[in-house]
């Protein structure tokens, strides 16, 4: 069994007869509480007031195809890519959104054709983040249709492919997989920051996406932004936000600028956003892997090491979700954890078999050991 400090357990609730903590923990969504003891540290260095008066019209910037678009937000954005190194942004535009969740269904649209004679098909490779069928599906559009995975599409016809890199939920580097001519690709870079994966050079695609929720730990703040090649495509995206939500908060937009200015800022730190970050992913990545190495239940993706450009040398990734596989007899990975009080999402969900569970390892440190402590039990 893991020996785990009593102090993690400090404000821990109901505990059994034999003094275990025994409530349920929930990690079958990726929410990014991790990151909240970091930001507790910066005190004032990421604060901003924002006075009754301020980001009242509107508008933001007249000048950009992105009218909505907070200058300062913009500025930020460019820098930290700059200072990370995994994105291009010269020759870009960027298009704000409420989180990539929006900017997402604005791809769909600014990729889509009013004329078309049928809606264009939406893929991704199995497994595939698990809102993708339902996000491009539950309005039931008359411009894109889902088509699921995108590894065994053989039709010629039309598609829209989301790559995500590296993936939710595996966590491995991805490239399109269908690869045709007229292929239109999204890429969903949400997870393409060094806390999670060696920057091995600057994406340099046509339409990436990228989030707050996950390089930042903001995901409350709803702020995702895509850089965009072609002018047309970011005008549609633009289009898309206007008549969906006629913009993106202000407010939000300025204290996200703030956060990103912060981790810009203090980049060469000894306590750098990114060091920090990267340091708890690590330590996450070995205890959880001692965990299940000590028994044969359950495995966990093997990665190879790629040169960081952004950290100076060869790293392993260590993704924000494990992708766990229950071995053996056990069927239902998801419903066996359950049984265990442990919530995970289970592989069904994204187009694979139930003999997987995504975790999310980007919560509380007391969640954490508390996952750990009960695999531990599970396996002896
Ligand atoms: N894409 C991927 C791959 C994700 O994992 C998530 C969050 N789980 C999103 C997009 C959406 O993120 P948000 O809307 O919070 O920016």
């Amino acid at each position: 069994r893991l020996v785990i400090p009593s102090t993690s357990f400090a404000n821990s609730t109901r505990k059994d007869h034999s003094g275990v903590v025994d409530r349920v923990i929930k990690l079958d969504h990726g929410d990014p509480t991790m990151y909240e003891r970091f930001w507790r540290q910066m005190g004032d260095r990421s604060t901003i007031v924002i006075p009754g008066w301020a980001s009242m019209s509107y508008f933001s910037d007249g000048s950009s195809i992105c009218w909505f678009l907070e200058p300062e937000f913009a500025k930020e954005v460019v820098r930290l890519h700059n200072v990370v190194g995994n994105a291009v942004t010269q020759g870009r535009h960027v298009v704000v959104g409420t989180g990539s969740s929006q900017l997402i269904l604005a791809a769909l649209y600014a990729l889509s054709s009013p004329d078309a004679l049928e809606p264009i098909t939406v893929l991704s490779a199995v497994p595939y983040y698990s809102s993708y069928p339902s996000m491009v599906d539950y309005q039931k559009s008359g411009l894109y249709k889902w088509g699921g995975d995108a590894e065994s599409f053989d039709k010629e016809v039309p598609y829209i492919e989301l790559v995500t890199s590296p993936n939710n939920p595996d966590g491995y580097s991805r490239q399109t997989v269908v690869n045709r001519n007229q292929g239109l690709l999204i890429h969903d870079l949400a997870y393409y920051w060094p806390q999670y994966t060696p920057i091995v050079s600057a994406s340099d695609y046509d339409l990436t996406l990228f989030t707050l929720s996950k390089s930042t730990g903001h995901a409350g703040m709803r702020i995702g932004w895509a850089l965009v090649k072609d002018r047309e495509v970011a005008k549609k995206m633009t289009k898309f936000i206007e008549l969906n939500t006629i913009g993106v908060s202000k407010d939000s937009q300025l204290r996200a600028a703030k956060v990103l200015k912060t981790i810009s800022d203090s980049s060469q730190d000894e306590e750098s956003f990114f060091k920090y970050s990267y340091k708890i992913m690590e330590q996450r990545w070995k205890l959880l892997r001692a965990v299940v190495e000590s028994g044969d239940l359950f495995s966990l993706p093997k990665f190879t090491s790629a040169f960081c450009t952004f950290f100076n040398q060869e790293l392993e990734p260590q993704p924000a979700f494990a992708w766990l596989k229950c071995e053996g007899d056990i069927e239902d990975c998801e419903s066996f954890l359950r049984g265990h009080k442990i919530l995970t999402r289970g592989g069904r969900a994204f187009g694979d078999s139930p003999k997987y569970v995504r975790l999310s390892l980007l919560d509380t440190d007391e969640n954490f050991m508390l996952l750990l402590d009960r695999l531990s039990t599970i396996q002896h």
